[in-house]
């Protein structure tokens, strides 16, 4: 046998490659693969992380600063303070991650303060929160009072984007009701200094396409998708007791040209989430959310998901790609071309995120792919289990085989007290065959025997074997030895009539031949075994080729009375 692969057909192959193709592109529109997506990105993102950028300070309103100024929410004379501190110190640019959307009920003149600190300081961004005023209302839009909108050096949208899992990954860097017209927090204050603002440059997917439809006025529109390289931890950045900062605890030079990031930290108090790749444990404040956003726009960092097009096409080639391979001449073994691209696939991705900032889930293609390669095994399992069962030149059932069903269909007969004929046969004088007209003729004898045998096996549960040589074994289960008799005479007949007649088959022709057969047919009550079985058919083939070859004799019966019928040559 040769040991080169065949070649492959490359009609079934291509169209194979055109359903895996289609398979990847479904995995990925239908987005069963989300869960494992995040996994596998957070590891990867994880390699990524970029360092905490020094000129990002965190101001916490934590424990201690609850625990010195006392309960939440504080005064708003408190706030003003802190803004003149940090205004004082010269920072760069001033987040206040903290809802101000309510006047003070008691002390107007407390927000009088702060909005005049604010529009002294000039570089104080103040959030916008999108919240549903009811569960499953629509969204609105939580602004601060206008004194404070209207110092504010500018507006950002406070979005966490929260995937399924409560981790944070993702970040729209435009947002707003109705159109995208807010800056994300963070975005909004780096542009204090850069007053850029244009869209075009931004970073991310976009979601928003200018020739659609305006959305509804109630819909909260998102543009700009990314997901966020978070540093590692995400609370990495410097931080600061908001109490530290007020009471001046901390030195200036701290603060001098720095971006400032207020936010609650104190737990049970502002929306905690969690980092990717990060213990459920390690949780991270809406202000560490927007240190990161920050860091990623500082360092041009931004991670930007492929659309789910491109997404969808490049899984699909992926996925289609081994048995592409596999039509190239060296590539024939499907294994190798697959396990390839499944590591191909796994690179892309790397140096996607790596060197483009561009997510791109290996997933979809590697699920196809495996399940290819499991496909691939488990033919391979089948194949080889099959072949080890069977005859290479016949096809038929091996010798191993044939006793395994001799055992069982000898089981069954017991039980259902049914017969079971067995007919051992052998080809006459096949030496000689050999001798004068060759080996291949022999092989010829011996296919065309094969299929004679095999269009007399009709029955589902009938077994023809080739026991070795020239030597075959027709096993009938639920057949009487009349019955038995009746399928080696028209054995008989079909040789004759194959001798005379070319068989014009592509297997060759076979030169004409006879052959002596042993039939014993086990009756219910007998308790013989199946090596008595197979011997008492045997010796009646032993009597048929003493008998003068080209006949059927039965284990019962006496040489002849069958094989006289057969139609001698
Ligand atoms: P008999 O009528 O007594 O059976 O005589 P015979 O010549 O057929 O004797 P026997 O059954 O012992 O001969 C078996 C021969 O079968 C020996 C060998 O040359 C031949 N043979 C065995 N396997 C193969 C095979 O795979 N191909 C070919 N062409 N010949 C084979
Ligand atoms: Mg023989």
């Amino acid at each position: 046998m040769s040991t080169a692969a065949p070649a492959p057909k490359w009609k079934p192959r291509l169209l194979t490659a055109v359903g895996a193709a289609a398979l990847a592109i479904l995995v990925t529109l239908s987005g069963l693969t989300l869960a494992p997506d995040a996994a596998i990105y957070d590891t990867l993102a994880l390699g990524a992380a970029p360092d905490a950028d020094p000129r990002i300070v965190v101001v916490d309103i934590d424990q201690k600063s609850l625990a010195e100024l006392g309960r939440w929410p504080w005064s708003r004379r408190t706030h003003a303070q802190l803004v003149d501190r940090l205004t004082l110190a010269d920072a760069k640019g001033i987040a206040f991650n903290i809802l101000l959307s309510e006047p003070a009920l008691f002390d107007p003149e407390g927000d009088a303060l702060l909005a005049r600190a604010i529009s002294r300081s000039g570089r104080v961004v103040l959030p916008v929160f999108a919240e549903p005023v009811q569960l499953n209302g629509a969204t609105v839009e939580l602004m601060p009072i206008p004194e404070f909108a209207a110092s504010a050096a500018s507006l950002g949208h406070a979005e966490m984007v929260l995937d399924e899992d409560g981790v944070a990954r993702s970040v729209y860097l435009r947002a707003g009701l109705g159109s995208p017209h807010w800056p994300a927090l963070a975005l909004a204050l780096l542009q204090l200094e850069q007053s850029t603002g244009a869209n075009a440059e931004l970073p991310g997917r976009r979601l928003v396409t200018t020739d659609l439809a305006p959305a509804s006025p109630y819909e909260w529109v998102r543009d700009h998708e990314v997901r966020v390289p978070f540093a590692s931890p995400p609370n990495a950045f410097r931080h600061v007791s908001y109490t530290d900062v007020l009471n001046q605890r901390i030195p200036a030079s701290l603060l001098r040209g720095n971006w400032i990031i207020v936010g609650v930290s104190a737990t049970g108090m502002g929306p905690i989430t969690r980092a990717p790749g990060q213990p459920a444990t390690a949780s991270m404040s809406g202000a560490d959310y927007q240190a990161n956003l920050l860091n990623m726009l500082i360092k041009d960092a931004a991670i930007t998901p492929l659309g789910e097009g491109w997404q969808a096409g490049l899984s699909a080639a992926l996925a289609a790609l081994p048995l592409l391979l596999s039509l190239l001449p060296g590539l024939r073994r499907i294994w190798l071309p697959t396990v390839l691209t499944m590591a191909g696939t796994v690179v892309i991705s790397v140096l996607l995120l790596r060197y483009g900032h561009v997510w791109f889930s290996p997933v979809p293609a590697l699920l196809v792919l495996a399940l290819g390669a499991s496909l691939w095994i488990y033919r391979l399992l089948r194949r080889t289990h099959k072949q080890a069962q069977s005859d290479a030149l016949t096809g038929l059932a091996n010798r191993t085989r044939f006793d395994h069903a001799l055992d069982q269909e000898l089981r069954v007969a017991r039980r259902s007290d049914q017969p079971l004929s067995l007919l051992v046969m052998d080809i006459d004088h096949f030496k000689q065959l050999n001798d004068t007209q060759g080996h291949a003729a022999g092989d010829a004898a011996l296919k065309a025997l094969g299929r004679i045998l095999r269009s007399r096996a009709r029955r589902p549960r009938d077994l023809v074997a080739r026991l070795g040589g020239d030597e075959f074994a027709l096993l009938l289960p639920e057949t009487s030895a009349q019955a038995a008799a009746t399928i080696a005479t028209t054995i008989h007949v079909d040789l004759a009539n194959q001798g005379r007649k070319p068989h014009g088959t592509s297997a060759g022709t076979s030169p004409p031949f006879t052959a002596s057969i042993g039939i014993h047919t086990h009756m219910s009550g007998d308790d013989a075994g199946p090596e008595d079985v197979f011997d008492r058919a045997d010796a009646a083939l032993y009597r048929a080729k003493q008998a003068g070859r080209n006949r059927s004799v039965s284990h019962t019966g006496e040489p002849d009375a069958i094989g006289t019928s057969a139609t001698r040559v």
